[in-house]
């Protein structure tokens, strides 16, 4: 995966790649992650184990872009994820600094703005199923125009935004 491409990926997409393709769902959770007090020569075996798991496994790319995101690693060498020790997530967060925190903002502005989408999704509905009598027609044409127009004003910006031909 590209740098551009990893930025312009949101989030649920990276997530939906991980839940269909990690290679680590029949591993044991605790096999990712070093044991309180565990011997180095214990935990470089449990490690080495758990990067071959994330070798072969399709959901590589994704899976690392979001430890990335969700700021996984640190400098003490005691995690995997991604197909990546912990030390080397955070050397690698460091050197792309500027992209992952513009993909946070993204992300994050991406969460606000599917809640207005929803929002004004649902007003929409409710306004175009009331019961209407004659005298109020023009008005309530005027609010579901006011309210698609909203959408649509969301939707763009969107696409503009994410580089996305389509907005989800
Ligand atoms: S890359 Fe590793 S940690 Fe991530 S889903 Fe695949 S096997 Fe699991």
């Amino acid at each position: 995966m590209t740098s551009t491409q990893a930025r312009r990926m949101r989030r649920p997409v990276l997530q939906a790649e991980v839940d269909a393709g990690a290679g680590c769902v029949g591993a044991h959770p605790d096999m990712f992650f070093r044991g309180d007090g565990a011997p180095l020569l214990v935990w470089q075996e449990q490690r080495t184990e758990a990067l071959r798991f994330c070798h072969g496994c399709p959901a590589r790319a994704a899976c690392e872009e979001l430890a990335l995101r969700d700021g996984d690693g640190t400098n003490h060498d005691d995690m995997v994820r991604g197909g990546r020790s912990g030390t080397e997530l955070a050397a690698r967060r460091k050197a792309q600094a500027r992209r992952i925190s513009a993909a946070i903002a993204a992300d994050t502005a991406s969460g606000e703005e599917w809640n207005k989408l929803t929002d004004l999704t649902a007003k929409l509905h409710r306004a175009a199923g009331l019961n209407r009598r004659l005298e109020f027609q023009a008005q309530h044409n005027e609010r579901v125009d006011e309210l698609r127009a909203d959408l649509a004003a969301v939707r763009s910006a969107r696409r503009a935004r994410t580089g996305w031909e389509v907005a989800a």
